[in-house]
């Protein structure tokens, strides 16, 4: 059985349904993958790797992983430290305006509280957001495992997912990025987090910046206009199928990578994985909130 690792923070999500009513959930971009990628490979074993606390809700999610099949082996706890949360109101325009409550959470002690680092696995995951959180200390330390993982023939995987306010400026995020990128076996760099954070305004540009980390398998997603591959073989355009009633787009990326990953571990070529990824993010965002229900993705998928 093949084993991911994917590392990162879940939070609770807290939907305003308007007035005081709200729905809450567990979602955070590394989340969303795991539960994607379990979701479209069951028989790939998916563990996250994260820290949450001691709190009821820090309970829950660990329930709710155990609902998606995700192993918790990786789960660690940090007691004094909550469960970081956000919460999404949607305005009459249809507009989502996000809030967040994160920066103590357990998570950003993650590399901290860790005693069984990974081994022996087959693909490490991790994004921009992921490293923002921790401290410096940490950031090296999480630099130490991934040398190790790719000693032992691990696949790095890597999207920016770049989120400004975690950051204390563009050059210090670019600083950061371009490491993370400089490690990653696969990397998926979006249109929009590439014109955000490098000014850049189409493939070449991505492309061109990536070239001397050597990522043996680069995919670059841009909403509807379609995907972009880049291995050694060359470079290949994977059209989208325009989804019009869009709900909520939120996940769509993590929600592709989970795909991409689940048919690229199961064998299938980066064109038809791409065309995967497309399938269940064009999914994703006909629901609303990150994590959809299972039988709606079921349905899409296999139509
Ligand atoms: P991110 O969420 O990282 O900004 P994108 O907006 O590029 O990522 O979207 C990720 C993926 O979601 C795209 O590669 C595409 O497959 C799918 N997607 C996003 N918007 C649409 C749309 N309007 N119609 C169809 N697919 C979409």
């Amino acid at each position: 059985m093949k084993k991911v690792v994917i590392f990162g923070e879940c939070m609770v999500e807290l939907v305003s349904k308007g007035g005081n009513d709200m729905i809450k959930s567990f979602a955070g971009d590394t989340y969303n993958t795991a539960v994607y990628l379990k979701r479209s490979a069951p028989n790939v074993s998916v563990s996250y790797l994260t820290a949450i606390g001691e709190d009821f809700l820090s309970n829950e999610l660990l329930f709710a992983m155990g609902d998606e099949q995700i192993n918790t082996d990786q789960v660690y706890r940090c007691s004094k430290r909550n469960l970081g949360l956000y919460m999404v109101r949607t305005d009459k325009q249809g507009e989502r305006t996000f809030a967040y409550w994160r920066d103590n959470s357990a998570a950003t002690q993650t590399l901290n509280v860790m005693t069984q680092p990974p081994q022996q696995i087959d693909m490490f995951y991790f994004s921009g957001i992921s490293v923002a959180i921790l401290d410096e200390v940490q950031r090296e330390k999480l630099f130490d495992l991934i040398a190790e993982l790719k000693h032992q023939g691990c696949e790095i995987v890597f999207d920016p997912n770049y989120r400004p306010r975690l950051w204390p400026d563009k050059d210090v995020a670019q600083a950061w990025m371009d490491r993370c990128y400089s490690v990653a076996d696969i990397a998926f760099p979006g249109g929009d987090d590439h014109l955000a954070l490098y000014g850049h305004t189409d493939a070449d540009d991505v492309f061109g910046h990536l070239a001397p980390m050597r990522i043996g398998e680069t995919v670059m997603k841009n909403g509807a206009v379609g995907v972009r591959i880049k291995n050694a073989q060359g470079q290949f355009i994977v059209p989208v199928e325009k989804v019009n009633d869009v709900v909520d787009t939120t996940a769509a990326g993590d929600a592709f990578n989970g795909g991409y990953l689940a048919a690229r571990i199961s064998g299938k070529g980066v064109t038809e994985s791409a065309s995967y990824g497309a399938k269940v993010a064009g999914t994703v965002i006909q629901h609303p909130g990150a994590i959809i229900p299972v039988e709606a993705l079921k349905k899409a998928v296999n139509s």
